[in-house]
Protein backbone atom coordinates (compact mmCIF):
# COMPACT_ATOMS: atom_id res chain seq x y z
CA UNK A 1 0.00 0.00 0.00
CA UNK A 2 1.34 3.08 -0.85
CA UNK A 3 1.77 6.23 1.79
CA UNK A 4 -1.64 8.80 1.25
CA UNK A 5 0.99 11.74 1.44
CA UNK A 6 2.50 10.27 -1.46
CA UNK A 7 -0.86 9.83 -3.08
CA UNK A 8 -1.84 13.32 -2.21
CA UNK A 9 1.03 14.69 -3.65
CA UNK A 10 1.95 12.47 -6.61
CA UNK A 11 -1.61 12.93 -7.90
CA UNK A 12 -2.89 16.76 -6.88
CA UNK A 13 0.21 18.05 -5.42
CA UNK A 14 -0.73 18.91 -2.50
CA UNK A 15 1.15 18.83 0.93
CA UNK A 16 -1.09 18.41 3.22
CA UNK A 17 -4.58 16.93 4.04
CA UNK A 18 -7.45 19.14 5.13
CA UNK A 19 -9.50 18.86 8.28
CA UNK A 20 -10.66 15.45 8.55
CA UNK A 21 -9.31 13.82 5.61
CA UNK A 22 -6.77 12.16 6.84
CA UNK A 23 -8.71 10.21 9.95
CA UNK A 24 -11.73 9.27 6.93
CA UNK A 25 -9.23 7.91 4.68
CA UNK A 26 -7.27 6.21 6.98
CA UNK A 27 -11.05 4.63 8.38
CA UNK A 28 -11.94 3.19 4.63
CA UNK A 29 -8.45 1.82 4.45
CA UNK A 30 -9.33 -0.01 7.71
CA UNK A 31 -11.95 -1.31 5.64
CA UNK A 32 -15.01 0.48 8.23
CA UNK A 33 -17.69 1.99 6.49
CA UNK A 34 -17.06 5.70 6.74
CA UNK A 35 -19.66 8.61 6.95
CA UNK A 36 -17.74 12.07 6.13
CA UNK A 37 -19.38 15.03 6.68
CA UNK A 38 -17.96 17.74 5.94
CA UNK A 39 -18.68 20.98 4.56
CA UNK A 40 -19.12 22.26 1.08
CA UNK A 41 -15.97 22.59 -0.21
CA UNK A 42 -14.67 20.11 2.69
CA UNK A 43 -12.63 18.65 0.49
CA UNK A 44 -14.84 15.24 0.26
CA UNK A 45 -13.96 14.10 -3.22
CA UNK A 46 -10.39 13.27 -2.05
CA UNK A 47 -12.02 11.31 1.04
CA UNK A 48 -12.61 8.59 -1.50
CA UNK A 49 -10.43 8.82 -4.02
CA UNK A 50 -7.01 8.72 -1.84
CA UNK A 51 -7.76 5.80 -0.22
CA UNK A 52 -9.36 4.08 -3.78
CA UNK A 53 -5.87 4.92 -5.34
CA UNK A 54 -4.25 3.28 -2.41
CA UNK A 55 -5.73 -0.01 -2.60
CA UNK A 56 -5.87 -2.39 -5.41
CA UNK A 57 -9.22 -2.74 -7.39
CA UNK A 58 -12.07 0.02 -8.30
CA UNK A 59 -13.72 2.10 -6.56
CA UNK A 60 -17.48 2.16 -7.63
CA UNK A 61 -18.64 5.95 -6.96
CA UNK A 62 -22.64 7.07 -6.98
CA UNK A 63 -23.10 10.75 -7.46
CA UNK A 64 -26.67 12.35 -8.37
CA UNK A 65 -25.98 14.80 -11.11
CA UNK A 66 -24.07 14.01 -14.82
CA UNK A 67 -22.55 17.15 -14.15
CA UNK A 68 -20.94 16.45 -11.25
CA UNK A 69 -19.61 13.23 -12.58
CA UNK A 70 -18.48 14.51 -15.52
CA UNK A 71 -16.15 17.46 -13.80
CA UNK A 72 -14.63 14.36 -11.52
CA UNK A 73 -14.09 12.02 -14.06
CA UNK A 74 -12.31 14.57 -15.86
CA UNK A 75 -10.17 15.98 -13.13
CA UNK A 76 -9.43 12.61 -12.04
CA UNK A 77 -8.01 12.00 -16.22
CA UNK A 78 -6.29 15.10 -16.29
CA UNK A 79 -4.44 13.48 -13.11
CA UNK A 80 -3.56 10.74 -14.86
CA UNK A 81 -6.49 8.32 -13.17
CA UNK A 82 -8.18 6.22 -14.91
CA UNK A 83 -11.65 6.63 -14.15
CA UNK A 84 -14.90 6.20 -16.34
CA UNK A 85 -18.67 7.13 -15.75
CA UNK A 86 -21.87 6.11 -16.70
CA UNK A 87 -24.12 8.30 -18.04
CA UNK A 88 -27.77 8.43 -19.16
CA UNK A 89 -28.07 8.86 -23.24
CA UNK A 90 -25.31 6.10 -23.70
CA UNK A 91 -26.48 2.92 -26.16
CA UNK A 92 -26.40 -0.57 -25.04
CA UNK A 93 -22.90 -1.20 -27.40
CA UNK A 94 -21.47 1.84 -25.78
CA UNK A 95 -22.57 0.28 -22.36
CA UNK A 96 -20.88 -2.77 -22.60
CA UNK A 97 -17.76 -1.47 -24.11
CA UNK A 98 -17.84 0.77 -20.98
CA UNK A 99 -17.82 -1.85 -18.72
CA UNK A 100 -15.91 -4.29 -20.34
CA UNK A 101 -13.12 -1.42 -20.25
CA UNK A 102 -13.60 -0.95 -16.61
CA UNK A 103 -13.30 -4.55 -16.02
CA UNK A 104 -10.56 -5.23 -17.92
CA UNK A 105 -8.99 -1.55 -18.35
CA UNK A 106 -7.38 -1.45 -14.67
CA UNK A 107 -9.80 1.54 -14.06
CA UNK A 108 -9.71 3.20 -10.43
CA UNK A 109 -13.20 4.97 -10.69
CA UNK A 110 -16.22 3.68 -12.02
CA UNK A 111 -19.09 6.24 -11.48
CA UNK A 112 -22.60 6.14 -12.20
CA UNK A 113 -25.90 7.58 -11.44
CA UNK A 114 -28.42 5.38 -9.16
CA UNK A 115 -30.82 4.57 -11.68
CA UNK A 116 -27.69 2.24 -13.90
CA UNK A 117 -27.71 0.13 -11.09
CA UNK A 118 -31.58 -1.53 -11.69
CA UNK A 119 -29.31 -2.76 -14.91
CA UNK A 120 -28.61 -6.60 -14.96
CA UNK A 121 -25.89 -5.85 -17.02
CA UNK A 122 -24.40 -3.07 -14.82
CA UNK A 123 -24.81 -5.21 -11.84
CA UNK A 124 -23.51 -8.74 -13.61
CA UNK A 125 -20.23 -6.47 -14.71
CA UNK A 126 -19.61 -5.10 -10.99
CA UNK A 127 -20.07 -8.47 -9.92
CA UNK A 128 -16.90 -9.26 -11.31
CA UNK A 129 -15.05 -5.79 -10.89
CA UNK A 130 -12.26 -6.24 -7.91
CA UNK A 131 -14.12 -3.51 -5.47
CA UNK A 132 -11.73 -1.68 -3.08
CA UNK A 133 -14.97 0.77 -1.97
CA UNK A 134 -18.21 2.47 -2.48
CA UNK A 135 -18.71 5.90 -2.73
CA UNK A 136 -21.73 7.38 -2.18
CA UNK A 137 -21.89 11.20 -2.96
CA UNK A 138 -24.56 13.60 -1.77
CA UNK A 139 -25.06 10.49 0.19
CA UNK A 140 -28.71 12.48 1.72
CA UNK A 141 -30.22 11.82 -1.21
CA UNK A 142 -31.28 8.78 -0.13
CA UNK A 143 -33.06 10.11 2.69
CA UNK A 144 -36.83 11.24 2.24
CA UNK A 145 -36.69 13.63 5.26
CA UNK A 146 -34.23 15.85 3.25
CA UNK A 147 -34.57 18.39 0.85
CA UNK A 148 -32.52 16.38 -1.82
CA UNK A 149 -34.24 13.14 -1.72
CA UNK A 150 -33.69 11.07 -4.91
CA UNK A 151 -35.87 7.44 -4.57
CA UNK A 152 -33.46 5.86 -6.96
CA UNK A 153 -30.69 6.09 -4.20
CA UNK A 154 -32.42 3.21 -2.59
CA UNK A 155 -30.64 0.99 -5.60
CA UNK A 156 -27.65 1.66 -3.64
CA UNK A 157 -28.08 -1.29 -1.32
CA UNK A 158 -27.76 -3.64 -4.42
CA UNK A 159 -23.59 -2.94 -4.45
CA UNK A 160 -23.69 -3.88 -0.51
CA UNK A 161 -24.92 -6.95 -1.41
CA UNK A 162 -22.74 -7.98 -4.37
CA UNK A 163 -19.61 -6.79 -2.62
CA UNK A 164 -20.56 -6.83 1.24
CA UNK A 165 -16.78 -6.49 2.55
CA UNK A 166 -16.18 -3.51 0.02
CA UNK A 167 -16.29 -0.68 2.70
CA UNK A 168 -19.25 2.33 2.27
CA UNK A 169 -18.18 5.88 2.41
CA UNK A 170 -21.18 8.25 2.43
CA UNK A 171 -20.35 11.75 1.82
CA UNK A 172 -22.44 15.06 2.50
CA UNK A 173 -22.73 18.35 3.83
CA UNK A 174 -26.29 17.96 5.57
CA UNK A 175 -26.04 16.84 8.85
CA UNK A 176 -29.26 17.16 10.65
CA UNK A 177 -29.31 14.46 12.94
CA UNK A 178 -32.09 12.44 11.60
CA UNK A 179 -31.13 12.69 8.09
CA UNK A 180 -27.78 11.15 9.03
CA UNK A 181 -29.61 8.44 10.96
CA UNK A 182 -32.09 7.78 7.94
CA UNK A 183 -29.14 7.72 5.47
CA UNK A 184 -26.99 5.45 7.50
CA UNK A 185 -29.72 2.84 8.02
CA UNK A 186 -31.21 3.30 4.07
CA UNK A 187 -27.33 2.15 3.06
CA UNK A 188 -27.57 -0.18 5.29
CA UNK A 189 -23.57 0.87 6.76
CA UNK A 190 -22.47 -1.48 9.53
CA UNK A 191 -21.29 0.53 12.58
CA UNK A 192 -19.86 3.28 10.24
CA UNK A 193 -17.22 5.37 11.89
CA UNK A 194 -18.93 8.92 11.26
CA UNK A 195 -16.06 12.12 10.84
CA UNK A 196 -17.85 15.77 11.50
CA UNK A 197 -16.09 18.69 10.96
CA UNK A 198 -16.83 22.08 12.01
CA UNK A 199 -19.17 24.18 9.70
CA UNK A 200 -17.65 27.36 9.87
CA UNK A 201 -15.98 28.85 7.02
CA UNK A 202 -13.92 31.30 7.92
CA UNK A 203 -12.43 32.44 4.73
CA UNK A 204 -16.58 33.60 4.72
CA UNK A 205 -18.27 37.11 5.84
CA UNK A 206 -22.34 37.35 6.27
CA UNK A 207 -23.84 40.57 6.30
CA UNK A 208 -27.39 41.33 5.62
CA UNK A 209 -28.69 44.71 5.06
CA UNK A 210 -31.70 45.67 4.92
CA UNK A 211 -32.39 48.01 1.67
CA UNK A 212 -34.63 49.09 0.17
CA UNK A 213 -33.00 49.73 -3.98
CA UNK A 214 -31.55 46.22 -3.44
CA UNK A 215 -30.38 46.74 -7.00
CA UNK A 216 -28.28 49.30 -6.33
CA UNK A 217 -26.84 47.55 -3.63
CA UNK A 218 -26.18 44.54 -6.02
CA UNK A 219 -25.00 47.03 -8.19
CA UNK A 220 -22.04 48.73 -6.07
CA UNK A 221 -21.13 45.35 -4.67
CA UNK A 222 -20.37 43.58 -7.74
CA UNK A 223 -18.63 46.54 -9.50
CA UNK A 224 -16.08 45.70 -6.86
CA UNK A 225 -16.29 42.33 -7.75
CA UNK A 226 -12.42 40.62 -9.18
CA UNK A 227 -13.89 37.07 -9.42
CA UNK A 228 -17.08 35.43 -10.65
CA UNK A 229 -20.52 36.18 -8.59
CA UNK A 230 -23.49 34.52 -7.72
CA UNK A 231 -26.99 36.30 -7.27
CA UNK A 232 -29.92 34.39 -5.81
CA UNK A 233 -33.42 35.13 -6.68
CA UNK A 234 -36.67 33.38 -5.75
CA UNK A 235 -38.38 33.34 -8.98
CA UNK A 236 -37.48 32.00 -13.15
CA UNK A 237 -39.20 35.47 -13.72
CA UNK A 238 -37.07 37.76 -11.21
CA UNK A 239 -33.49 35.70 -12.52
CA UNK A 240 -34.25 36.67 -16.39
CA UNK A 241 -35.30 39.98 -15.01
CA UNK A 242 -32.63 40.94 -13.05
CA UNK A 243 -29.73 39.76 -14.98
CA UNK A 244 -30.79 42.09 -18.17
CA UNK A 245 -30.92 45.02 -15.41
CA UNK A 246 -27.49 44.21 -14.46
CA UNK A 247 -25.90 43.55 -18.16
CA UNK A 248 -27.46 47.48 -18.42
CA UNK A 249 -25.45 48.60 -15.60
CA UNK A 250 -22.05 46.94 -17.26
CA UNK A 251 -22.21 43.67 -15.41
CA UNK A 252 -22.18 40.75 -17.49
CA UNK A 253 -24.52 38.20 -16.22
CA UNK A 254 -26.28 35.48 -17.16
CA UNK A 255 -29.61 33.34 -15.57
CA UNK A 256 -30.41 30.36 -14.97
CA UNK A 257 -33.05 28.40 -13.27
CA UNK A 258 -35.21 24.99 -13.33
CA UNK A 259 -36.95 25.95 -16.44
CA UNK A 260 -34.27 25.64 -19.15
CA UNK A 261 -32.84 23.10 -20.65
CA UNK A 262 -30.03 20.39 -20.25
CA UNK A 263 -28.43 21.80 -22.74
CA UNK A 264 -28.99 25.15 -21.95
CA UNK A 265 -27.91 24.55 -18.11
CA UNK A 266 -24.34 23.07 -19.16
CA UNK A 267 -23.56 25.99 -22.02
CA UNK A 268 -24.28 28.87 -19.11
CA UNK A 269 -22.68 26.89 -16.48
CA UNK A 270 -19.67 26.55 -18.64
CA UNK A 271 -19.85 30.81 -19.95
CA UNK A 272 -19.86 31.11 -16.26
CA UNK A 273 -17.12 28.80 -15.10
CA UNK A 274 -15.00 30.41 -18.14
CA UNK A 275 -15.49 33.96 -16.77
CA UNK A 276 -17.61 35.08 -20.21
CA UNK A 277 -20.40 35.95 -17.60
CA UNK A 278 -18.93 37.24 -13.83
CA UNK A 279 -22.40 37.04 -12.75
CA UNK A 280 -24.99 34.25 -12.58
CA UNK A 281 -28.52 35.27 -11.76
CA UNK A 282 -30.23 32.30 -10.38
CA UNK A 283 -32.97 30.17 -8.47
CA UNK A 284 -32.20 27.84 -6.21
CA UNK A 285 -32.42 25.21 -9.07
CA UNK A 286 -28.46 26.68 -9.14
CA UNK A 287 -27.21 24.00 -6.97
CA UNK A 288 -25.40 20.99 -5.82
CA UNK A 289 -22.38 20.45 -7.20
CA UNK A 290 -21.39 23.67 -8.02
CA UNK A 291 -17.50 24.16 -7.08
CA UNK A 292 -16.21 27.02 -8.68
CA UNK A 293 -13.25 28.21 -6.91
CA UNK A 294 -13.39 31.91 -7.10
CA UNK A 295 -16.70 33.02 -6.32
CA UNK A 296 -16.07 36.35 -4.68
CA UNK A 297 -19.75 37.36 -3.67
CA UNK A 298 -23.05 34.91 -3.35
CA UNK A 299 -25.50 37.60 -2.82
CA UNK A 300 -29.10 37.05 -1.76
CA UNK A 301 -31.75 39.51 -3.31
CA UNK A 302 -34.41 37.64 -1.26
CA UNK A 303 -34.83 35.98 2.23
CA UNK A 304 -34.13 31.68 1.10
CA UNK A 305 -35.85 28.92 1.80
CA UNK A 306 -34.25 27.96 5.70
CA UNK A 307 -30.98 28.83 7.32
CA UNK A 308 -29.64 25.41 5.98
CA UNK A 309 -30.41 26.28 2.29
CA UNK A 310 -28.65 30.13 3.07
CA UNK A 311 -25.61 28.50 4.38
CA UNK A 312 -25.68 25.96 1.50
CA UNK A 313 -26.07 28.65 -1.25
CA UNK A 314 -23.48 30.97 0.14
CA UNK A 315 -21.32 28.38 0.76
CA UNK A 316 -20.39 28.00 -2.63
CA UNK A 317 -18.79 31.59 -2.52
CA UNK A 318 -14.77 31.37 -1.76
CA UNK A 319 -14.49 27.73 -2.29
CA UNK A 320 -10.56 28.63 -3.57
CA UNK A 321 -10.14 29.54 0.48
CA UNK A 322 -9.74 33.07 -0.83
CA UNK A 323 -11.95 36.20 1.43
CA UNK A 324 -15.11 36.47 0.17
CA UNK A 325 -18.46 37.67 0.80
CA UNK A 326 -21.93 36.52 1.39
CA UNK A 327 -24.48 39.12 1.62
CA UNK A 328 -28.22 39.38 2.20
CA UNK A 329 -30.40 41.80 0.78
CA UNK A 330 -34.09 42.29 2.16
CA UNK A 331 -36.56 44.93 2.86
CA UNK A 332 -39.95 45.41 4.66
CA UNK A 333 -41.57 43.63 1.40
CA UNK A 334 -39.54 40.51 1.56
CA UNK A 335 -39.95 40.13 5.28
CA UNK A 336 -43.87 40.50 4.77
CA UNK A 337 -43.88 37.70 2.09
CA UNK A 338 -42.12 35.41 3.68
CA UNK A 339 -44.51 35.77 6.75
CA UNK A 340 -46.80 35.23 4.65
CA UNK A 341 -45.67 31.92 3.14
CA UNK A 342 -45.18 30.98 6.50
CA UNK A 343 -48.37 31.40 7.53
CA UNK A 344 -49.98 29.70 4.36
CA UNK A 345 -47.96 26.44 5.07
CA UNK A 346 -49.11 26.01 8.74
CA UNK A 347 -52.10 23.78 8.30
CA UNK A 348 -55.54 24.65 9.31
CA UNK A 349 -56.98 24.04 12.26
CA UNK A 350 -58.96 21.18 11.32
CA UNK A 351 -56.33 19.63 9.91
CA UNK A 352 -54.39 19.91 13.34
CA UNK A 353 -57.73 18.29 15.06
CA UNK A 354 -57.78 15.54 13.19
CA UNK A 355 -54.05 14.54 13.45
CA UNK A 356 -54.21 15.18 17.19
CA UNK A 357 -56.96 12.73 16.84
CA UNK A 358 -54.92 10.64 14.84
CA UNK A 359 -51.60 10.90 17.20
CA UNK A 360 -53.83 10.79 20.24
CA UNK A 361 -54.88 7.19 19.74
CA UNK A 362 -52.07 6.06 18.60
CA UNK A 363 -49.38 7.64 21.23
CA UNK A 364 -51.77 8.15 23.90
CA UNK A 365 -50.24 11.64 24.74
CA UNK A 366 -52.62 13.56 26.37
CA UNK A 367 -51.82 17.42 25.83
CA UNK A 368 -54.99 18.96 27.97
CA UNK A 369 -57.81 20.77 26.63
CA UNK A 370 -55.16 22.72 23.80
CA UNK A 371 -57.53 24.66 21.29
CA UNK A 372 -55.33 24.42 17.92
CA UNK A 373 -54.86 27.78 16.45
CA UNK A 374 -52.77 29.23 13.55
CA UNK A 375 -49.38 30.32 14.84
CA UNK A 376 -47.05 32.60 13.29
CA UNK A 377 -44.83 29.82 12.94
CA UNK A 378 -43.95 27.38 9.97
CA UNK A 379 -44.02 23.90 9.90
CA UNK A 380 -42.12 23.14 6.91
CA UNK A 381 -39.69 25.73 7.79
CA UNK A 382 -39.09 23.98 10.92
CA UNK A 383 -38.88 20.38 8.89
CA UNK A 384 -36.71 21.73 6.51
CA UNK A 385 -34.33 22.75 9.10
CA UNK A 386 -34.25 19.70 11.12
CA UNK A 387 -34.72 17.51 8.57
CA UNK A 388 -38.24 16.39 9.12
CA UNK A 389 -40.47 15.05 7.37
CA UNK A 390 -43.86 15.66 8.61
CA UNK A 391 -44.73 17.58 11.82
CA UNK A 392 -47.70 16.38 13.12
CA UNK A 393 -48.91 18.72 15.67
CA UNK A 394 -48.19 21.14 18.67
CA UNK A 395 -49.05 22.31 21.76
CA UNK A 396 -51.19 25.14 21.43
CA UNK A 397 -51.95 25.73 25.07
CA UNK A 398 -48.29 25.83 26.11
CA UNK A 399 -47.72 28.49 23.37
CA UNK A 400 -44.41 28.03 21.03
CA UNK A 401 -42.10 28.20 23.22
CA UNK A 402 -42.98 25.07 24.26
CA UNK A 403 -43.92 23.73 21.40
CA UNK A 404 -43.91 20.16 20.82
CA UNK A 405 -43.29 18.73 17.52
CA UNK A 406 -44.21 15.32 16.97
CA UNK A 407 -42.63 13.27 13.46
CA UNK A 408 -43.49 10.43 12.36
CA UNK A 409 -43.68 8.64 9.01
CA UNK A 410 -46.11 8.10 7.12
CA UNK A 411 -47.34 4.70 8.65
CA UNK A 412 -46.55 5.87 12.06
CA UNK A 413 -42.91 3.84 12.09
CA UNK A 414 -40.79 6.40 13.80
CA UNK A 415 -41.42 8.89 16.00
CA UNK A 416 -39.22 11.57 17.32
CA UNK A 417 -40.43 14.44 19.52
CA UNK A 418 -38.36 18.05 20.15
CA UNK A 419 -38.94 20.37 22.96
CA UNK A 420 -37.47 23.70 22.41
P1 LIG B 1 -16.73 18.98 -1.35
O1 LIG B 1 -17.12 17.79 -2.18
O2 LIG B 1 -16.54 18.66 0.09
O3 LIG B 1 -17.62 20.16 -1.54
P2 LIG B 1 -14.41 18.98 -3.04
O4 LIG B 1 -14.01 17.58 -2.90
O5 LIG B 1 -15.10 19.36 -4.30
O6 LIG B 1 -15.30 19.46 -1.81
O7 LIG B 1 -13.12 19.89 -2.82
C1 LIG B 1 -13.18 21.29 -2.81
C2 LIG B 1 -11.88 21.88 -3.28
O8 LIG B 1 -10.86 21.67 -2.31
C3 LIG B 1 -11.39 21.25 -4.56
O9 LIG B 1 -10.94 22.25 -5.43
C4 LIG B 1 -10.26 20.36 -4.10
O10 LIG B 1 -9.29 20.13 -5.11
C5 LIG B 1 -9.69 21.14 -2.94
N1 LIG B 1 -8.97 20.28 -1.97
C6 LIG B 1 -9.40 19.10 -1.47
N2 LIG B 1 -8.49 18.59 -0.62
C7 LIG B 1 -7.47 19.47 -0.57
C8 LIG B 1 -6.21 19.49 0.14
N3 LIG B 1 -5.86 18.53 0.96
N4 LIG B 1 -5.42 20.56 -0.06
C9 LIG B 1 -5.78 21.57 -0.91
N5 LIG B 1 -6.95 21.59 -1.60
C10 LIG B 1 -7.78 20.56 -1.45
MG1 LIG C 1 -18.58 17.11 -3.46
Amino acid sequence: MTDVHDILTKYWGYTSFKAMQEEIIASVLNGKDTVALLPTGGGKSLCFQVPALAMEGICIVVSPLVALMGDQVNALKERGVKALKLTGGISFNELNTLLDNALYGNYKFLYLSPERLQQEIVQNYIKQMRVNSIAVDEAHCISQWGNDFRPSYKNITILREIHPLAPIIALTATATPEVLEDTISELKMELPAIFKNSFVRENLSYQVFKEEDKLYKTELLLKTNTGAAIVYVRSRKSTVEISAQLNSLGISATFYHGGISAKEKAQKLQDWSQGIYSTMVATNAFGMGIDHPNVRFVIHLQIPDSLESYFQEAGRAGRDGQYASAVLLYNEYDKQQVKNQFVESLPTTSDLKKIYRKLHNYFQISYGEGEFTKHNFSFSEFCKTYGLNTLLTYNALNSLDRLAIIQLSQEFGRKSTLQF
